[in-house]
């Protein structure tokens, strides 16, 4: 069975500069409204083009993702309330880094709802460290598209909890079997509280461990115990994290782009150099061009592939795209753009490796399209956690593999350390991703710029 396409039309420069009709896309949040200003730095092949309407697929549709055996319900989270005590401070250990008082400033998501997230100054430590947890004062925590799912109630977290998870600090206070790092090293945090010792782990997968860590109730404000987000619940003066979680860098890395290697870095990074190993020579695309994408574009650059098609319906992601590695840009604007055609077209059928980066289901079929026969899909945007994608069958039916990828598919304690060396050898950009730094009570307009899609990411300042 075929899909019917209408036969493709190019449009020039001129023609996109002026306002369109389309209505908007229903992926991402911005539609393109004002003129497309060129820019100064060329790809290889700037293509902005428009093909007919999307017609529905008329394959037979198959689910491919959802929760195993209770597809459509929200996942059931282990409860752990720990103990309740004042934290004591260790004046020896510390040596002049313990914090003056016991309550911080930091957020709290009350439900589910960007007017549910609200500033607190009475945030406490629910319990001492343990032996093998250390704390650590966080100096810069990035906004990622995560944290903005997390508060839309998309991974069906439970509440209050401390949101964020992409963040970069110094050790403030150690356990009493710490060995991993100590008191006054830089580090960028991990969302993988993995037991470190089992046979996954000793494998070198501790993204699969099964001991990644529950939903723990690791704060308290005056006495309601909170939790905290992907075992870190960043936005916030301080946290409290297993030592394998705390990954020392050089401190010459500023902590605005050391916080992004976290969560943005890595997912992006992550997925093309552990899970689709893209190689030499190879073609790949990209589907969003905003925090996690560009970093995408430029582990491919890093990988060598000959072809990066970015892909995005903001004209200013461009820019940033090109910057970033990408060979070709294409400007998808409206929702019946057809971006698989122009992938196609410009990669002569298909290319090696297509990453979804939006978390939109309906790209994510659109990216198995664009893979050509026995190349990688790659899911890396995360939509709604009880999402199914419908594909048509014969899409992937060439020898394509669909690769579920989370987190970048990352070993924190190796890989956070390698992109920080490629930072400071000047081979990979983290700088330029730092759109925008702010306090903690800023946290709303770091939401809009997110919903806006124009900038790569806010950092937030929980310390100034
Ligand atoms: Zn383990
Ligand atoms: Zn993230």
């Amino acid at each position: 069975m075929g899909t019917s396409k209408a036969p493709a039309t190019t449009r020039t420069r001129e023609e996109f500069a002026r306002p369109s009709t389309a209505g908007a896309c229903t992926d991402t949040a911005r539609t393109p409204s004002g003129p497309h200003r060129p820019p100064t730095s060329s790809a290889r092949a700037l293509v902005l083009m428009r093909i007919g309407n999307r017609r529905a697929s008329t394959g037979p549709p198959l689910t491919v993702m959802g929760w195993t055996g209770a597809a459509h319900a929200p996942p059931v989270w282990h409860h752990t309330l720990p103990r309740r005590t004042k934290r004591q401070h260790d004046g020896g250990r510390l040596a002049g880094c313990g914090r003056s008082t016991d309550t911080m400033q930091g957020l709290i998501q009350e439900g589910n709802g960007e007017e549910f997230v609200r500033f607190s100054n009475d945030i406490e430590h629910a319990a001492d460290l343990t032996p093998r947890q250390v704390r650590v004062r966080i100096m810069a925590a990035g906004v990622c598209g995560s944290d903005l799912s997390c508060v839309h109630g998309k991974y069906y977290m439970p509440t209050p909890l401390v949101p964020g998870h992409e963040a970069a600090g110094v050790v403030v206070e150690v356990g009493s079997a710490v060995s991993y790092c100590k008191v006054g090293d830089h580090v960028v945090l991990s969302t993988f509280a993995n037991c470190g010792h089992c046979a996954v782990c000793e494998g070198g997968d501790p993204g699969n461990c099964g001991g990644l860590g529950g939903m723990r109730q690791s704060y308290v404000e005056n006495g309601t115990p909170l939790y905290e987000f992907a075992n870190l619940g960043a936005f916030v003066q301080e946290t409290i994290v297993m030592e394998n979680q705390a990954v020392p860098i050089p401190a010459e890395v500023p902590f605005s782009s050391a916080a992004l290697i976290g969560c943005g870095v890595m997912t992006g990074a992550g997925a093309v150099f552990n899970r689709a190993r893209v190689g030499p020579g190879e073609t790949v695309a990209v589907i969003g061009a905003g925090g996690v994408g560009l970093n995408v574009i430029q582990a491919a650059r890093l990988a060598g592939a000959a072809q990066i098609i970015a892909i995005d319906r903001a004209p200013a992601k461009e820019r940033m795209a090109v910057d970033f590695g990408a060979t070709d840009f294409i400007l998808a604007e409206g929702d019946d753009f057809d971006a698989v055609r122009a992938v196609q077209e410009l990669s002569g059928g298909g290319v090696n490796h297509a990453f979804e980066v939006v978390g939109s289901t309906r790209l994510l079929a659109d990216a198995i399209s664009m893979t050509r026969a026995g190349g990688n899909t790659c899911a890396v945007g995360v939509p709604d956690l009880t999402a199914s994608v419908t594909y048509n069958f014969q899409s992937l039916h060439q020898n394509k593999s669909l690769l579920g990828i989370r987190a970048g598919g990352g070993r924190p304690r190796k890989d956070f350390r390698l992109i920080a060396d490629l930072y400071l050898r000047g081979m990979f950009k983290l700088d330029e991703l730092v759109s925008n730094t702010t306090g903690l009570d800023d946290i709303q307009s770091a939401f809009d710029a997110l919903k806006a899609g124009a900038e790569a990411r806010t950092v937030l300042l929980p310390n100034g």
